[in-house]
């Protein structure tokens, strides 16, 4: 890059959860950015106040489309995919086609701009791990025909091809290997755990927790998570690394820690588990640590508290049951 060039990135999915929180990071860094959706789960309000930024474009584009973009590219960021239980299994083959034709349209961006590409994965190609925790090395234990199978084997295959682009055609690529995160601008109603209890804590509804709630994740907040994405894009790394907390916990500990960081009066009641669903999940993220210099740095109370300000604050604008 000659001196004084603004380097220049594409974040596919960027009007979503993670992706606007990803642009507002790359922007600050002084990377400017095309952020690329299709709204399909996400909402060009998650990126409103980035719209007047210099160096910051919002495109509507579905990425199972090819992808064009003038100008210079650095760096292409693959997120443009449903996320949640909730949204997968409401739109199976479009999952499965964000993580196939998606990936191999993002490869393609990359390649003609000469740019580096980082893939986010998940935690998901563990399935329902038989190895505890999950280095990377794990390969997991996945069911390919149940119903969420359209998210981990799109994520499966998203990974192959991204690595076959890596060692047959010499693409400079990264794995990112997601685990559960949180934070303002999720959807209080989008099915996964931190949300849905928020919002019925401050709605005083009852907590729905799945199962015996003795099932466990380890949740890491955004900003956290996309440091490390940042800081994966800006090493020479090609992964698999793992990017999550360490810090596990169970369902039921966390529907108690939102109940009290809410001062809901909310009564914990406990409904059908869905089918797959993974019974432990903890990274381990020592190659993040060594390799990047990465560990999550904002511990899960303050996350949590920041998380809950801003859902207040949405209900406070949009009515009692905040924004669907
Ligand atoms: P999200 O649903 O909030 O964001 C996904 C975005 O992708 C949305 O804005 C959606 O409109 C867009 N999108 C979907 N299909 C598209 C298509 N065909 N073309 C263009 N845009 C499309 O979900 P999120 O939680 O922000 O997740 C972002 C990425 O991170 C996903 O790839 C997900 O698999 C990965 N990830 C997230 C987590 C997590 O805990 N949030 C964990 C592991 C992996």
């Amino acid at each position: 890059m000659t001196a004084g060039q603004r380097r220049r990135a594409v974040v596919t999915g960027g009007a979503g959860f993670v992706g606007s929180h990803l642009c507002e990071r790359l922007l600050e860094r002084g990377v400017d950015v095309v952020c690329v959706d299709n709204f399909a789960t996400g909402t060009p309000d998650n990126v409103r106040h980035l719209a007047g930024r210099p160096g910051f474009e919002l495109v509507k584009a579905d990425v199972t489309h090819p992808l064009w973009v003038t100008g210079r590219v650095d760096l292409v960021f693959h997120l443009a995919s449903a996320a949640s239980p909730v949204d997968y299994l409401r739109l199976p083959v479009e999952t499965l086609e964000a993580g196939s034709l998606g990936t191999r349209n993002a490869l393609r961006l990359a390649h003609a701009h000469d740019a580096r590409l980082v893939l986010a994965s998940t935690s998901e190609v563990y399935g329902d791990p038989l190895e505890y925790p999950q280095r990377e090395s794990y390969w997991g234990n996945v069911n390919p025909v149940g119903p969420r199978s359209v998210y981990d084997e799109a994520k499966r295959y998203a990974e192959a091809l991204t690595m076959a682009h890596h060692r047959a055609r010499g693409a400079d690529i990264a794995i990112a290997r997601i685990f559960n995160c949180y934070g303002p601008r999720m959807r209080p109603h989008d099915g996964r755990a931190v949300p849905t209890f928020i919002s019925q804590a401050l709605a005083g509804e009852p907590i729905t927790v799945a199962g015996d709630g003795l099932q466990t994740r380890s949740i890491c907040y955004v900003d956290d998570t996309v440091r490390g994405l940042v800081a994966l894009a800006e090493s020479g790394e090609t992964g698999p690394i793992n990017i999550g907390s360490g810090e596990e916990l169970s369902m039921i500990r966390l529907a108690e820690l939102v109940r009290s960081l809410t001062g809901s009066a909310s009564e914990i009641v406990f409904v059908g588990r869905p089918e797959d669903d993974p019974r432990f999940r903890r990274p381990d993220t020592t190659l993040a640590a060594e390799l990047l210099g990465w560990r999550p740095l904002v511990p899960m109370d303050e996350g949590l508290r920041r998380t809950i300000a801003w859902f207040q604050r949405r209900r406070a604008e949009h009515g009692d049951r905040g924004a669907a």
